[in-house]
C-alpha cells in the first residue's frame, strides 16, 4: 500500500505528492486527509496524506515507509481535501500551505490523542479483542505512550477497533492557553445511605447534614454537580464536600471544560420576526433555492437598516430544520458581540463562532465542535470558509464588498470563490449581502450570473439619514481653521443639548500622524523600509507600521540640528484634543488601534457607549460597522476623501461603502438621523452619490471609469510580485518574466512592468511587480506556473521571491 503524501516543506520543487510504503499496522486506518511524519532526506517532516494507491510507478525498492501517524481520523473531510487542490491551483499556492490554513493552528503542531470506548457500547458488547487494553477504565490517556510499549499486532488491532467506531479517539492538542478544569462531583450512593449517613452525623456538623439533606431532595433531580454550581445551590463550602468525600460518600473529580468564549452569558431566545414585504419577497427565492437544493449565488443588495440580519436568520432556521449546516461570514470588524448575540439567541448553543480575538485554544475548541457535528452554525472572519462542516445548506457572506475577504497572505484566495465552490458541492445557496455591493458582484447580477435581491426600505420605513457634505475648502475661506466645520460644531452642540449620541469619524488611510522637521522638511524613515515612521502618542516612539521597526523620538532634527521637530497629521488623539477645546465637558470614547489592542477592549468600549456611558464615539474604520444603537443621531466624517486620492482603481468605489456604511450608523430606530460629510472634493460623484443614497447611480459612473481603465469587473488583473534583498536581481529578473508573459500570453492581454512597487523596499528587501490584465486566458494558469518554475527555483541560492496575486485588492 502507497500513501501520497504532500510534505510540509514549502517551496516549489517539493510541491508535488511523494510515494510513501504504508507499514502493515497502518494500512487499517490511513486514509486521504490523515497527516503522517514522513522521512525527508535527513528530517523527518510533517505531511498530509492526499491519495491512496495500490502501488507506485517509482521503484518501489527505493520508497521510503512512512513513520507514523500523526491523525488517526482526518481533521479534513474529503470535500476539504478536494477543495485544497482548487484552492491551491486558483491561487498558484503550495499545495501545503492551504492545506494548513484549512485547519486551526493549534492543531498544525504535533499532539496526542485520548482513546475510549464507545459510550454506547454495553460491558458485554466490548470485542473480546480490545478488552485486555482497557483493563480498568473504558480509557486509554495516552496513545503516544501506549502505543509506545503495544506491539504490531496490537497497534492494528486497535486501529480496527477505531476505524469501525468501537474505540473514540479524542486529539489532546495542547495549545499555549491552559485548559481550563472543572471540579465534578458525583454522589457515590444511594438514597438510603444517604439518609444513613445523616443518622451517623454528629448534630454539630450542621453544614454536613444540611449538604446531605440536599442530595436526599434532589436525589431524582441530578446525582453530578459541578462544583461551584453545588457549593452555591447547597449553600455550603468546600470543606463540607470535601468531608463527604472523605466519607466516600461523593467523589470529586476534575474533568476538562470546552472554552466557551461565551461561557456565562444567557441568551434570550429570540423568535423569527414577521417580515416586512421587501424582505419576504428577498427570501422566497432562497428558501426555494434551499428546498429544491439547487446551488445559487443570491446578492442582496439591502439599504443599511433594511433587515438583512432577520433575512440571513430566517433562511438558516430553514436550513437547520432540514438537518443541515449554515457558515456566515462576517468581516471581522463586525464581528462584534452585537453581531454574535443575533444569532446565538436565535439558535442557542448550536453556534460556534471563529474569531481572530480567541485564543488558539478557544479558537480549537470551536472547530472541533463543527468537525463533530456538535453545532450546526458557524459565525466568523474569513477563514471560517473553510468550516469543516459535512452537510453545508447554506453559506452567507454578509457586507460582501469587504476586502478583508480576500487573504493578502498565502494562500491569496478570496472567500466568495470559496464559497461559491462549496455551494457548488452540496448544492446549497450563496447570499452575498451588502448595502453596497462590489462592482464585480453587482456586475454579474446584472448579467444574471448571481440572482438579484433588492430591499430599498428600510426597516419599518425609517427614513435614510439626511446627509450633508461640507465643503471645507469653503469653511476655510470663511474664517474657520479648526478641523470641525460650523455645521459639525452645531450638530454636535444639539445632540449635547438633547442627550443624543454622536459618532464621529476619522478615515485613518492616507492620515496616519508622523513626525516632520518645520525648518528642513525631514520627516523620520524607517531604516528598513522605504515609508514614514508613524508618531505613537501612548509610548512615545515612533513605528513601522509594514515591519514593527520602533524608535525614540528625536528631540533635534537629525537632518539640520533643528529642534522644532514636531508631530503632523491627524490621528484619532489629535481629534480627540481638538474637541475637548471646543467641548470641554464633552465624553469621548475613542476607538482605535491603540486603545483595542487588549483583548476585550473592543467590546466594553462599545457596551460603554451603548450604555451611554459617551456623549461621542470617536474612531476610525473599526466603528464604520455593526453598530446599532438607538441613541445615535449625528455621524459626522471627518476627511471623507482621505481615501480617495490613493494610488488604486478601487479607492472611488471604497469611498462610497465607506460613507454609506458610516452614515448607516445613524437614526436607525426612532429618532431621525443627520449626517455630517466633510471633504475637499464636494463634487466627487462617489461623495455626491452618498447624499441621494443613490448605489444605482454611483454604481453606473463607476463602471464607466472602470471600463474606460480597462479595469474589473471589465479585465481580469493579476500582480506579481518579485522582491529581494539584492535591487539589481529583482530588477532583471521582473524584467525577465515581464518579457515571457509578453511572449507567452495571447494578443488581447496586456503585460505592463517592469515597476517598482508602492513601496519600494520592505523589510530591506527591494519590491517590483509587473501587471496582467486580461478578459479570456486560457493559458493563465500554466503560464504562470512557469513563471514560478523558472525562477523561483533561484530562491534557494538567493532570497529572491515571486507572489502570485491574482484578482489583487492591494494595488500597493
Ligand atoms: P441591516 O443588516 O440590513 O443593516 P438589520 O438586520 O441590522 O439591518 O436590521 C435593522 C433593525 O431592524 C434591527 O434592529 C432588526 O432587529 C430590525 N428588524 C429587522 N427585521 C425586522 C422586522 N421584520 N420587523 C421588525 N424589526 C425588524
Ligand atoms: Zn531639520
Ligand atoms: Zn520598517
Amino acid at each position: 500500500m502507497i500513501a501520497k503524501v504532500i510534505v510540509d516543506v514549502a517551496v516549489n520543487q517539493t510541491d508535488r505528492m511523494f510515494d510513501y510504503l504504508v507499514p502493515p499496522e497502518f494500512e487499517q486506518t490511513i486514509v486521504p486527509g490523515i497527516r503522517v511524519n514522513v522521512p525527508f532526506g535527513p528530517r523527518k517532516v510533517q505531511g498530509f496524506v492526499i491519495a491512496i494507491a495500490e502501488d507506485s510507478e517509482y521503484d518501489s525498492s527505493k520508497i521510503k515507509p512512512l513513520a507514523e501517524l500523526v491523525d488517526l481520523k482526518p481533521p479534513l473531510t474529503e470535500e476539504l481535501l478536494a477543495l485544497s487542490t482548487w484552492v491551491k491551483d486558483n491561487t498558484l499556492s503550495f499545495h501545503v500551505t492551504v492545506l494548513k490554513t484549512m485547519l486551526p493552528a493549534a492543531m498544525r503542531a504535533k499532539y496526542d490523542k485520548r482513546l475510549s470506548i464507545h459510550e454506547s457500547l454495553d460491558e458485554g458488547e466490548v470485542p473480546e479483542s480490545i478488552q485486555p487494553f482497557f483493563p480498568e477504565t473504558n480509557e486509554i490517556e495516552s496513545w503516544e505512550k501506549w502505543s509506545k510499549d503495544a506491539s504490531e499486532l496490537d497497534k492494528k488491532v486497535m486501529m480496527t477497533a477505531i476505524k469501525e467506531e468501537v474505540v473514540l479517539v479524542t486529539p489532546l492538542v495542547k495549545t499555549s492557553d491552559s485548559v481550563k478544569k472543572q471540579q465534578i462531583v458525583n454522589l457515590m450512593v444511594s438514597k438510603k445511605d444517604l439518609e444513613k449517613a445523616i443518622e451517623s452525623t454528629p448534630s454539630r456538623a450542621i453544614k454536613q447534614v444540611k449538604l446531605l439533606e440536599f442530595f436526599i431532595s434532589h436525589f431524582e433531580d441530578e446525582s453530578e454537580y459541578t462544583l461551584t454550581a453545588l457549593l452555591e445551590k447547597a449553600d455550603v463550602s468546600r470543606d463540607t464536600v470535601q468531608s463527604l468525600r472523605k466519607k466516600n460518600l461523593v467523589s470529586i473529580e476534575e474533568k476538562a471544560i470546552a472554552r466557551d468564549p461565551y461561557e456565562g452569558r444567557t441568551f434570550v431566545k429570540s423568535e423569527p420576526l414577521p417580515l416586512m414585504e421587501e424582505q419576504q419577497t428577498a427570501l422566497d427565492p432562497i428558501l426555494d433555492s434551499i428546498h429544491q437544493e439547487n446551488h445559487q449565488t443570491f446578492l442582496l443588495r439591502g439599504v443599511t437598516g433594511s433587515g438583512k440580519t432577520e433575512v440571513y436568520l430566517q433562511a438558516i432556521d430553514q436550513v437547520l430544520k432540514k438537518g443541515k449546516e449554515a457558515i456566515v461570514l462576517v468581516p471581522e470588524i463586525s464581528l462584534t458581540p452585537q453581531m454574535v448575540t443575533r444569532f446565538k439567541e436565535r439558535f442557542g448553543s448550536r453556534v460556534a463562532v471563529l474569531h481572530s480575538a480567541l485564543s488558539k485554544g478557544e479558537k480549537y475548541d470551536e472547530w472541533q465542535k463543527i468537525r463533530e457535528g456538535k453545532v450546526d452554525v458557524a459565525v466568523g472572519a474569513r477563514s471560517a470558509i473553510f468550516a469543516p462542516f459535512e452537510k453545508l445548506g447554506i453559506i452567507i457572506i454578509d457586507e460582501e464588498h469587504e476586502t478583508s475577504y480576500k487573504q493578502e497572505e498565502s494562500p491569496r484566495y478570496h472567500a466568495r470563490q470559496v464559497a461559491i465552490k462549496r455551494g457548488e458541492y452540496y448544492k446549497a445557496p450563496i447570499i452575498l449581502g451588502s448595502a453596497t455591493p462590489s462592482l464585480e458582484s453587482y456586475a454579474r447580477a446584472k448579467k444574471g450570473v448571481y440572482t438579484l435581491l433588492t430591499m430599498e426600505n428600510r426597516v419599518n420605513h425609517v427614513k435614510m439619514p439626511e446627509v450633508s457634505i461640507i465643503d471645507m475648502r469653503e469653511e476655510l475661506r470663511s474664517g474657520n481653521r479648526s478641523m470641525f466645520s460650523e455645521s459639525l460644531v452645531k450638530g454636535i452642540s444639539d445632540r449635547l443639548e438633547k442627550r443624543e449620541q454622536t459618532v464621529l469619524f476619522l478615515n485613518r488611510r492616507g492620515y496616519s500622524s508622523f513626525i516632520m522637521c518645520r525648518d528642513c522638511g525631514y520627516v523620520p524613515q524607517c531604516d528598513h523600509c522605504d515609508i514614514s515612521l508613524t508618531y505613537h502618542r501612548t509610548n512615545q516612539s515612533l513605528q513601522c507600521h509594514y515591519c514593527g521597526h520602533s524608535e525614540t523620538i528625536p528631540s533635534i532634527c537629525p537632518e539640520c540640528q533643528s529642534d522644532s521637530i514636531r508631530f503632523f497629521g491627524t490621528g484619532t488623539q489629535k481629534v480627540e484634543e481638538e474637541l475637548l477645546k471646543v467641548f470641554p465637558e464633552i465624553r469621548i470614547i475613542r476607538m482605535d488601534v491603540d486603545t483595542t489592542r487588549r483583548k476585550g477592549s473592543h467590546e466594553k468600549l462599545l457596551r460603554q457607549f451603548g450604555e451611554g456611558k459617551g456623549d461621542v464615539l470617536l474612531g476610525t474604520q473599526m466603528i464604520a460597522k455593526g453598530l446599532d444603537f438607538p441613541n445615535i443621531t449625528l455621524v459626522g466624517v471627518l476627511a471623507a476623501d482621505s481615501m480617495l486620492h490613493l494610488p488604486d482603481f478601487r479607492s472611488g468605489e471604497r469611498t462610497f461603502q465607506l460613507l454609506t456604511q458610516v452614515s448607516g450608523r445613524a437614526g436607525r430606530h426612532l429618532k431621525p438621523g443627520e449626517v455630517v460629510v466633510q471633504t475637499y472634493t464636494p463634487d466627487h460623484y462617489s461623495i455626491e452619490d452618498v447624499k441621494s443614497h443613490n448605489y444605482l447611480s454611483f454604481f453606473e459612473k463607476e463602471m464607466g471609469i472602470r471600463k474606460q481603465g480597462g479595469y474589473p469587473p471589465y479585465y481580469f488583473l493579476v500582480i506579481i510580485h518579485v522582491s529581494s534583498e539584492q535591487l539589481d536581481q529583482v530588477v532583471s529578473v521582473t524584467e525577465k518574466i515581464t518579457h515571457f508573459l509578453q511572449r507567452e500570453l495571447s494578443d488581447q492581454t496586456f503585460v505592463y512592468g517592469p515597476v517598482a512597487s508602492t513601496i519600494p523596499r520592505i523589510k530591506d528587501r527591494y519590491r517590483y511587480q509587473c501587471m496582467i490584465k486580461y478578459k479570456v486566458e486560457p493559458k493563465l494558469t500554466n503560464t504562470l506556473q512557469e513563471v514560478i518554475k523558472t525562477y523561483q527555483s533561484e530562491t534557494t541560492r538567493s532570497s529572491l521571491a515571486i507572489h502570485m496575486d491574482m484578482n489583487p485588492y492591494m494595488m500597493l
